[in-house]
């Protein structure tokens, strides 16, 4: 009986490593960083099933997880599209979201290592969910902080500024507590002294930036990354790759959480079969690279063109002109990217 390694424990190294542990697979984790912290993250998911996370054995961890159900969307000043979600997404911190899946994971008697940066050398068994790959030459930056004093009415607010979207989602049963995340444009001048309010004024959402500064940050939520690209992360290398290390969805679409579990669903019978010595490594490895395609490849590449329209001028004018006329055909974009 083979064992399985898994670099990175965010979603998809957690959801899976739980999975595999229920089938009696032997699994080392092994996570470059500690539990639990803040991650850049609009910490709601749109899109995945009761199925995958009754497949992976993490459904409980969503038990009192919020159930949002509508949206309303920002264009600059000017608010262009108020709508129901066709399927509620769901709402949990990632602070809590990642220290749940490592408890559980450690529960079943998986093998975590905290503090331990593993090497992208392939090799049988090993499994790359250690998030997405480092582009130094990338403009994004991706920002969040939790706030409270907004009051979003129990909407998941997204605003779509120059270059810029940035998406509000209330944390608590009670509205109080609000995840503010965006993308951004990387710049070198930074003027305020909250980057995520210096960020929305430079993209030109002023309302916004002015909500944000009544408002109070806890200073200890505020995280950001940068150094990543969208799409594709480079699948043809020979990695086992899952999760964000295999492609990245851009995060408008807040489906990525899904990805990652998704992927982890996709991957679970194959390693299943390699641990039982039914199939070799290079065939499972095969068999996971194929079935993450079929599932993401149309979704991604979706997304990927309505990003580019959400951070074009022309796109941008187009959009607001569809679904200020009504036309905007949302709940199929919806059910299509997630
Ligand atoms: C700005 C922004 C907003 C987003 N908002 C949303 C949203 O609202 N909803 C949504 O569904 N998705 C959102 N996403 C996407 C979502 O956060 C990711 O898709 C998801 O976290 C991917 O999970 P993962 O397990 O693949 O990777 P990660 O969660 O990134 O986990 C990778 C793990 O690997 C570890 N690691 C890295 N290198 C190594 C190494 N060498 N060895 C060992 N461990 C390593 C890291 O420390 C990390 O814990 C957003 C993304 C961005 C950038």
């Amino acid at each position: 009986m083979k064992k399985i390694e898994i670099a990175g424990g965010g979603l998809a190294g957690l959801s899976l490593g739980i999975a595999l542990r229920r089938r009696g697979v032997p699994v080392l984790l092994r996570e470059a960083s500690t539990y639990p912290r803040h991650r850049v993250c609009g910490e709601f998911i749109n899109g995945v099933t009761e199925n995958t996370l009754e497949v992976l054995g993490i459904a409980p961890i969503f038990h009192d997880a919020l159930r949002h159900h509508s949206t309303r969307w920002w264009m600059g000043e000017c608010r262009i599209l108020e709508a129901t979600l066709p399927r509620p997404a769901l709402g949990m911190s990632r602070w809590e979201m990642d220290e749940r899946l490592r408890r559980v994971f450690e529960e079943e008697g998986g093998v975590l290592r905290t503090n331990d940066r593993a090497k992208p050398v392939p090799r049988e068994g090993l499994v790359w969910a250690a998030g997405r790959h480092l582009e130094k030459e990338s403009q994004l930056l991706g920002l969040k902080g939790h706030f409270e004093g907004l009051n979003l009415e129990g909407y998941l607010e997204m605003h779509i500024g120059e270059g810029s979207y940035i998406g509000l989602t209330p944390i608590t049963p009670d509205g109080s507590l609000v995840n503010v995340c965006g993308l951004f444009k990387k710049r070198k001048n930074r003027k305020g002294e909250n980057p995520i309010v210096d960020a929305l004024r430079h993209s030109g959402l002023e309302v916004l930036a002015d909500r944000l500064d009544r408002a109070t940050m806890d200073p200890k939520s505020l995280t950001g990354i940068s150094g990543f690209h969208l799409g594709s992360q480079g699948a043809e290398s020979a990695l086992c790759t899952l999760g964000d290390a295999e492609r990245m969805i851009p995060p408008f679409t807040g489906n990525g959480m899904s990805m990652a579990f998704e992927s982890a669903e996709c991957a679970l019978p194959h390693l299943f079969r390699y641990h039982s010595g039914e199939v070799s490594w290079e065939e499972a490895k095969k068999r996971i690279r194929c079935s993450l395609d079929e599932r993401f490849r149309s979704r991604v590449k979706l997304a990927l063109g309505l990003h580019r329209c959400l951070t074009n001028v022309v796109g941008r004018a187009i959009l607001t002109s569809a679904a200020c006329s009504g036309v905007l055909p949302f709940s199929w974009l919806h059910r299509r990217l997630s």
